[in-house]
């Protein structure tokens, strides 16, 4: 008998049929004398519903207010998935962040978990109940309601298995496991048995949306046995491994192609090319609270040089307002935005032990004509910072050139 930690996304638990046929799920591991603690996104579409609701009435509600909005959506499904749980005659108990205890931190919108109280759950799994837990959600010392950031249910699937000593939290969603690149972008893409943390951390942090990057930030932390599996197909789905050296398979060069559209680039040119300059621009960009990604500073000519980064799309307009003033502070020429840009990642551990990967990326996209305007590598990453309107093309070509294409499933 094992403790299992389900984790069931929005596109699972879509319709009420959906909720049903999770409730039938959970009952065959209930039957097979498994403890369950289920955790449930919000119906599909719905956090977007609730956010744009506040939307019309402020750009950008209150913080508090919105997670105690936000938050709604998955207290709907855990009680109708606990009302189909007790239709079928298992006992079920539903779950808040804030009944639980799941305490965070009072960064509202983007909290990070510091504590579980297991109590209750352990309770309830004593007495032969079925565990339902809101996703995304926590609550602050102060008593106020938090949530986790897009996609934090698979955060507090990774959290609840940790505090519990879970045998493994398995993540169902619309996918039967991590692809090598988004399935829905490429068709060549393949489903991995395995892929390692590392990996995966670098894949979440560059895009790819199958899991919340603290969720794999969390389950390497505390070495939780992680699957990603479809939620109404079976199928062994894809384990997120410590292990780096696969002795099943030969390691690819690349495991796997990221890519994000949230990123906007922003230039200051002409930058007297004079010590300390870098660090004026940038420091009140970090004072507003503004995160950087990629930084490239141009070779000087005449004693002028240009600093471009990139930003999260959501934070241009305040990027523009901070350095319209720097600029004008550090006697620079004029600032430029571009929001119409890509990230494109290519992804693996073995980069580490394999020279020229780079050379390979950039002749792939050359061939396609595909300019590059930013680049940016880790020891197991190289990015680059591309015209948007080339995204999918590029993460094709790259997925054929570093022969993912072919690998066998
Ligand atoms: P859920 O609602 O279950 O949390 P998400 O939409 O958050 O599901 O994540 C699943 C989606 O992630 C898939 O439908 C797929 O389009 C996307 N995705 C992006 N990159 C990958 C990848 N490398 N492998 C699998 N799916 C990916
Ligand atoms: N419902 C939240 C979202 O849409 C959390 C989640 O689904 O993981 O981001
Ligand atoms: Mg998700």
């Amino acid at each position: 008998m094992s403790l299992f930690v389900q984790k069931y996304g929005g596109t699972s638990v879509g319709t009420v049929e959906r909720i049903e046929s999770v409730a039938e799920k959970v009952i065959n591991f209930r039957k097979q004398g498994h403890d369950m603690v289920v955790v449930v996104s919000a119906m599909s579409g719905e956090t977007n519903r609730l956010i744009g609701l506040a939307n019309q009435i402020q750009d950008s509600p209150d913080a508090r207010e919105m997670d105690v909005l936000v938050s709604t959506g998955e207290q709907v499904t855990i009680a109708l998935l606990c009302m189909a749980l007790k239709k079928r005659g298992f006992d079920a108990r539903s779950y808040t962040g804030t009944q639980v205890k799941i305490l965070t931190d009072s960064a509202h919108t983007k909290a990070r978990i510091q504590d579980i109280d297991v109590s209750n759950m352990r309770a309830d799994l004593d007495a032969g109940r079925v565990v339902v837990v809101a996703g995304f959600q926590g609550v602050d010392e102060h008593g106020n309601i938090t949530t986790l950031g897009r996609g934090g249910s698979d955060t507090t699937g990774v959290a609840l298995a940790a505090a519990l000593k879970a045998d493994e939290c398995q993540i169902y969603t619309d996918v039967d496991g991590v692809y090598t690149t988004d399935p829905r972008v490429c068709e060549g893409a393949r489903r991995l048995d395995k892929i390692t943390f590392e990996e995966m951390l670098e894949m979440a942090s560059q895009g790819s949306k199958v899991l919340q990057i603290r969720a794999v930030e969390f389950a390497g932390k505390y070495s939780v046995p992680l699957r990603v599996l479809h939620s109404f197909q079976d199928g062994p789905g894809t384990l997120i491994t410590l292990d780096e050296d696969f002795s099943d398979m030969e390691q690819p060069v690349v495991s796997g192609i990221a890519f994000n559209r949230d990123e906007a680039k922003v230039t200051v040119a002409g930058v007297p090319d004079t010590p300390g300059v870098a660090a004026r621009i940038l420091a009140p960009i970090g004072a507003a609270n503004i995160e950087i990604d990629v930084i490239v500073q141009n070779a000087s000519a005449d004693g002028t040089t240009d600093i471009t980064f990139t930003v999260h799309r959501n934070d241009l307009e305040k990027a523009k307002t901070v350095l319209g003033k720097v600029c004008t502070d550090v006697n620079a020429r004029e600032v430029i935005a571009d929001d119409k840009i890509a990230k494109v990642s290519i992804v693996g551990v073995g980069m580490r032990s394999h020279a020229g990967v780079a050379s390979k990326m950039f002749d792939a996209l050359a061939e396609d004509n595909i300019n590059i305007q930013m680049i940016t590598t880790s020891e197991i990453k190289i990015a680059v910072i591309i015209d948007e309107r080339y995204l999918e093309l590029a993460v094709r070509s790259l997925h054929k050139a570093f022969g993912l294409d072919a690998i066998e499933k």
